[in-house]
């Protein structure tokens, strides 16, 4: 006889005076939701994004994809609802929240997942993330420009990058997993993985304690840690009692998103639910104001700016606390090169709240004299295809043609062969 079983809870941790967080766990859907914003917004983001993912418990599907048509349609509706009561709500306003959501259907687990809160995959022993984390950090490692260690120490990494509740557009990962006995599958805030390490948790989860113990013991270990966050964490366990039972804690090993390589235990889909190109793993902007993006786009700079500067002073820093860094994109210069930037074009201290999007190949020797103070400053775009077509616009030096004749005047002769080569191939000299 096969079974799912599902536990959650929720701990406020010792920093924090309230909990931001929320849980579900019903009959066949789970979820994760770490809510931001001041003054109770961030609870209500939270819970309030779970309720479409509630509606959807005990539905049957006749297939994989109208399970996860119906998961995707109830991520887009709490999204909206989110939106709309931040919108309509003045001390709403800049709330949002993260949302890891998982929905059984037969052995299948659909989980669709914006934000940092995490769905891993325990496994045979292997304890896999399976969501990537939509962070500045995250984008930074993807970059090569700082390694996983240094991400858990950076002043930056409770910045996110996506969040349900900000924009009208949203951009949802997707993937489906087939399920084996014995499989564990936790959902949990970054409350939790912060400050307690994969392999302890994955200790955890390879003991044969029950959910509930399990759950106590995860959020001991990140009290214990110090609890700078809300701890929240759902476990999710398949069992068949015809497989023969698994006795005492099983060996455990870590498989990070780095090796996970092209590993077929998910069907990663992809991300649904956004609007565009589907290849940016970024919110995209209100819809609102279309018409004139540069005043958008500086409306927005500045209005984010604000919002991550008070973020920054309220403590985020100390505290391991959330920002958004919503996207915003604008083209500016690195070294000599015109560059595209998505972040805000603003530093705080000793934070750049920027970084490369997309190179472009002129250089400033290329653009018109009368135009460079104002790549120097910088200028907004209303988003990527925009940023795109305003550097395409950039005025160029009428001159250019000439600086590119020069440059061929210098040829190159070295044709890396010499006269006296060893035919008998053994390197002595
Ligand atoms: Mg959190």
């Amino acid at each position: 006889m096969r079974r799912f079983i599902a536990a959650g809870t929720s701990d406020v941790g010792r920093v924090r005076e309230g909990n931001e967080d929320a849980y579900l766990v019903a009959d066949s859907v789970v979820a994760v939701a770490d809510g931001m914003g001041g003054h109770l917004a961030g609870e209500v983001a939270s819970s309030t994004a779970l309720e479409p993912l509630r509606e959807l418990d005990g539905r049957i599907f006749p297939d994989a994809g109208e399970a996860l048509t119906a998961l995707r349609d109830a991520v887009v509706a709490a999204n909206e609802t989110v939106v709309q009561m931040a919108a309509d709500e003045p001390s709403y306003r800049g709330m949002g929240t993260t949302l890891t959501a998982a929905l059984l259907e037969g052995r299948r687990l659909h989980v669709a997942h914006v934000g940092d809160s995490r769905a891993y995959l325990f496994r045979d022993g292997t304890f896999s993330q399976l969501t990537d984390d939509h962070t500045f950090v995250q984008h930074l490692i993807d970059e090569g420009q700082i390694t996983r260690e240094e991400a858990a120490k950076h002043p930056q990494r409770s910045m996110i990058t996506r969040a349900i509740g900000v924009s009208e557009e949203i951009d949802v990962d997707a993937m489906t997993l087939e399920l084996q006995p014995d499989d564990v599958v936790l959902l949990c805030s970054d409350g939790l993985t912060g400050p307690v390490s994969d392999q302890a948790i994955a200790e955890v989860l390879g003991s044969d304690d029950d959910l509930d113990t399990s759950l106590d013991r995860l959020i001991e270990m990140a009290n214990e840690a110090g609890g700078p966050d809300n701890i929240t964490a759902v476990i999710l366990r398949f069992e068949d009692s015809d497989a023969e039972a698994t006795q005492g804690p099983r060996p455990v090993a870590i498989q990070t998103r780095d090796d996970r390589g092209g590993d077929d235990w998910a069907n990663r889909l992809g991300s649904f639910g956004s609007i565009g190109s589907g290849g940016g793993s970024f919110i995209s902007q209100q819809s609102s104001d279309r018409d004139d993006p540069a005043r958008f786009g500086g409306l927005v700079l500045r209005s984010l700016a604000i919002v991550v500067g008070i973020a920054l002073l309220a403590g985020g820093l100390y505290g391991g606390g959330r920002f958004l860094l919503a996207q915003s994109y604008f083209i500016s210069l690195e070294e000599e090169q015109v560059v595209i930037f998505q972040g805000i074009d603003a530093d705080l201290g000793p934070l750049s709240l920027s970084w490369v999007s997309e190179r472009s190949e002129l250089m400033i020797d290329d653009v018109a004299p009368y135009y460079r103070p104002t790549l120097e400053e910088g200028f907004p775009a209303a988003d990527i295809n925009d940023a795109r077509r305003l550097v395409r616009g950039i005025p160029l030096r009428e001159d250019q043609g000439e600086d590119a004749e020069d440059a061929e005047d210098e040829l190159d002769t070295d044709d890396g062969a010499t006269p006296d080569e060893d035919a008998t191939g053994d390197g002595t000299p």
